[in-house]
């Protein structure tokens, strides 16, 4: 054949070259961790298109989160002079809501429908089963919210449920109620973003027709984690044996959403469905050293159900994982701050540096201890900037701003600050919308009295808003708005609302960096003319765009608001700087960093409790596992802690079965090994856990009774001894158990309870 074309190509291997030059047809890339598959979705993109086989606008890529879509915006831009920003890259989310905003009409949704995110998404749902007056122990909301999504995900509305009893029957009932006040309010949630949009290709031929002309090529990275839904919109825009080319990556051992309804299976159903010819394979991991890439082949080892393929690295063995034991989570968090100094003191950017843990509530201890030595980090996830209720509020008054039928946004803030309405008044203007079908907003006549005063003046604030906004820049609109709503006065007036503030200022900067990231007002990169398409088109005025596909004209408020439901796991506050990384192992996925730490790794946390009945749920945290470990480019961490407070519990942990499954000759112990599981008697707690089949346990054999003789301990403590504690007071000892670094003690404090205390951290003082 020709030779190599371009310089695009130079940078891979024989068969990532191969898998990037595939004819059109359906392919699937099927690779361990590391291996490039990313970098190969990529660079075929990059490759059609200056090939020219394809244009900007006739290519469709899904990527896993939002973050990765920039990436793979930002790497192509930088590899080829063309605007990106029309292209047709994002998340299965981001995807699904700009096909519904440009065909919105045959949707059947408003045109400036919102987008609820998880929480809206539960109080809707409240509200429904409130006004259905049911039970909320019954139904709890948070449970039938769930239900709901998987409905979605299946494909499924109300009249497919299957209504196997009295039960089901009623969430069937509660689901068409909550379809119908979503549709009522002009919203939709996260399931109803793909099943709306897959449902509108599948009843609308001519426009399926449409897209399927228009995407000759669709590329899906990550493709292990579709689910049944996902799977199906993919079909539904390009058939088997359509023609188009479709271009799916993925990875079996890192299929990590199961939980969530992923299919791993759709995996298999791609490749005979689409009668794939030949499935491409990469095994040269460019991502690790030896001893890291050893650690994760040795521990996927252990799974059974494996499409299997392995991974071999030229990199050498580089140094070895380092594991490291605190006797509790403050000192594992002080020990990663120390230790992630020493790394960037060294020479590494705090960027490359990654903390990583199985459970969100894990990152409180972190971040207070990053925080107290002053180090800048950045946290994915968790409790996301959007997310945050003062963040929520302002969203709110913008929302209804822009839409003052949003009931949703209406009774969020229609009492805050507070207004002197009450709930009964929102009762009875709840009631009267729903007598006569129209928004809380056009119902406030309704309520009588001083309440209706308030209303009304209410009422007339966000119309006042919406008048004095008209034209204003972003910026200039949420200014206004926090002084007109009232919310800078009330959190200036709150002793602890500083915090506050500062994430309603954050906003402001959001909006504005939105704004230049979207290039609303902004020039967009030159074309040649005959190349340009309308999504190239330059931005009309410095605020409105018109859509992409449709020419229509949004206000940038309206692409503002429904950025923020989507930007899910990006905490603004602090973008840019130099910051070390703290995110779930799940947010974690498809990235990489030269330092990597994962925390906590004890039984019961990580593999997490909830999953240890079944040997799928072990199976998948050991993906889990896999990809916290294939993160990392030079250097890994494997820590655990003796105690941790989890829940506002303290718990005595045991090390997690992970370290029995890792290659002994990959390992380095950095503290001394206490063979804490086996030499240490297992505390009561834990034997009882053991005895009542917890799972939290179940593994380990009991253990020997302690070998230590009975010398007498230098701790000075004893069975019935009187101790003073700083936090707690007096107490008595009552149980001792241990030995050495590993002493513990249950004290009882009377008023306080009885609390098993780390000899080595704690400080009991003995009374005489
Ligand atoms: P994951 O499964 O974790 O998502 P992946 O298979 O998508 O991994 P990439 O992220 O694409 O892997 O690549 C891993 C790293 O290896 C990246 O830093 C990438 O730039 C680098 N890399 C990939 N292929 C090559 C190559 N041929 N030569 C040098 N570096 C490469
Ligand atoms: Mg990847």
């Amino acid at each position: 054949g020709p030779a190599v074309p371009n310089a695009l190509l130079r940078h891979l291997n024989p068969e990532q070259l191969a898998a990037v030059t595939l004819p059109a047809q359906p392919a699937l890339i099927l690779a361990g961790a590391g291996s490039g598959k990313t970098r190969v979705l990529t660079t075929r993109i990059a490759w059609l298109l200056q090939t020219g086989q394809v244009s900007p606008g006739g290519l469709l890529a899904v990527t896993f989160t939002n973050k990765a879509a920039k990436e793979m915006m930002a790497r192509l831009s930088a590899l080829l002079p063309l605007s990106v920003r029309g292209m047709w890259i994002g998340t299965f989310h981001g995807l699904c809501n700009r096909l519904l905003r440009a065909h919105w009409k045959q949707a059947g949704l408003p045109s400036g429908f919102q987008i609820l995110d998880a929480a809206d998404s539960v109080s809707a749902v409240k509200r429904v089963i409130k006004a259905m007056k049911l039970d909320e122990e019954r139904f709890v909301p948070k449970q039938v919210s769930w239900f709901i999504a998987a409905c979605k995900e299946e494909g499924k509305r109300p009249a497919d449920v299957e209504q196997r009893d009295p039960h089901t029957r009623q969430l069937a009932l509660i689901y068409q109620a909550y379809e119908e006040q979503c549709q009522r309010e002009g919203v939709v949630d996260f399931a109803e973003l793909m099943l709306r949009s897959y449902e509108l290709l599948r009843d609308h031929e001519a426009l399926a027709v449409h897209y399927r002309q228009r995407f000759r090529h669709v590329l899906v990275d990550e493709f292990q984690d579709t689910n049944r839904l996902q799977y199906a919109w993919l079909k539904m825009l390009a058939p088997p044996g359509g023609g188009q080319s479709v271009f799916a990556v993925g990875d079996d051992d890192q299929s990590i959403y199961g939980f969530r309804g992923a299919r791993v299976g759709n995996m298999a159903d791609f490749e005979r469905e689409y009668r794939v010819q030949s499935v491409v394979k990469l095994e040269h991991n460019y991502r690790s050293y030896g001893n890291i890439l050893d650690a994760a082949n040795g521990l996927i080892a252990r799974n059974s159900r494996r499409l299997g393929k392995n991974l071999r690295t030229e990199a050498g063995p580089g140094e070895p994982v380092r594991v490291h034991e605190s006797v509790s989570d403050h000192a594992e968090a002080q020990w990663i701050v120390e230790e992630a100094q020493l790394l960037h003191r060294g020479g590494l950017p705090r960027s490359e540096i990654a903390i990583l843990y199985r459970s969100n509530a894990q990152s409180r201890v972190l971040e207070s201890a990053l925080f107290n030595a002053g180090i800048p980090y950045r946290v994915y996830g968790g409790l996301r900037f959007f997310e945050r209720a003062e963040v929520k509020h302002a969203l709110a008054y913008l929302r209804l701003v822009e839409n003052p039928h949003d009931d949703t946004s209406f009774l969020r803030v229609v009492n805050f600050p507070a207004r002197g309405i009450g709930a009964r008044s929102i009762e009875q203007l709840t009631d009267a919308a729903r007598a006569s079908g129209r928004s809380l907003h056009q119902s406030v006549g309704a309520v009588t009295g001083r309440a209706g005063t308030n209303l009304a003046a209410f009422n007339d604030l966000i119309l006042r808003l919406r008048e004095r906004t008209k034209g204003l820049t972003l910026r200039e609109i949420i200014s206004r708005m926090l002084d007109a709503s009232g919310l800078l006065d009330f959190y200036r007036a709150d002793k602890d609302g500083q915090e506050r503030i500062e994430n309603l200022e954050e906003l402001v900067n959001a909006a504005e960096a939105f704004v230049t990231q979207e290039g609303f007002g902004k020039e967009v990169v030159a074309l040649p003319v005959d190349e340009l398409r309308p999504e190239d088109a330059p931005a009309i005025g410095a605020e409105l765009l018109p859509d992409a596909e449709t020419g229509e004209i949004v206000s940038p408020l309206a692409a503002f608001l429904n950025h923020a439901s989507l930007e899910a796991g990006d905490n603004q506050a602090q973008a840019g700087s130099d910051a070390i990384q703290l995110m779930t192992v799940h947010s974690a996925k498809g990235l990489e960093f030269d330092a990597v730490f994962i925390t906590g790794l004890e039984e019961g946390l990580f593999p997490h409790e909830n999953s240890l009945s079944d040997a799928d749920g072990l199976e998948e945290e050991r993906r889990l596992m896999y990809v916290a470990i294939t993160r990392a480019r030079k250097r890994l961490y494997l820590s655990f802690s003796q105690t941790r407070l989890l829940h506002g519990q303290t718990r005595y942990n045991v090390k997690s079965r992970f370290f029995d499954e890792l290659p002994e000759g990959a390992l380095k112990w950095i503290t001394p090994r206490t063979g804490f599981q086996g030499a240490m008697a297992f505390t009561p707690r834990q034997a009882w856990q053991q005895a009542a089949g917890s799972p939290f346990q179940a593994r380990k054999e009991p253990a020997p009774p302690p070998l230590v003789p009975k010398a007498a301990p230098s701790h000075g403590l004893s069975v019935g001894k009187a101790v003073f504690h700083n936090r707690f007071g007096e107490g008595v000892v009552v149980t001792l158990e241990g030995s050495g670094e590993d002493t513990r003690a249950e004290v009882n404090f009377g008023r306080h309870g009885r609390k098993w205390l780390a000899l080595s951290v704690a400080k009991l003082t003995p009374i005489d």
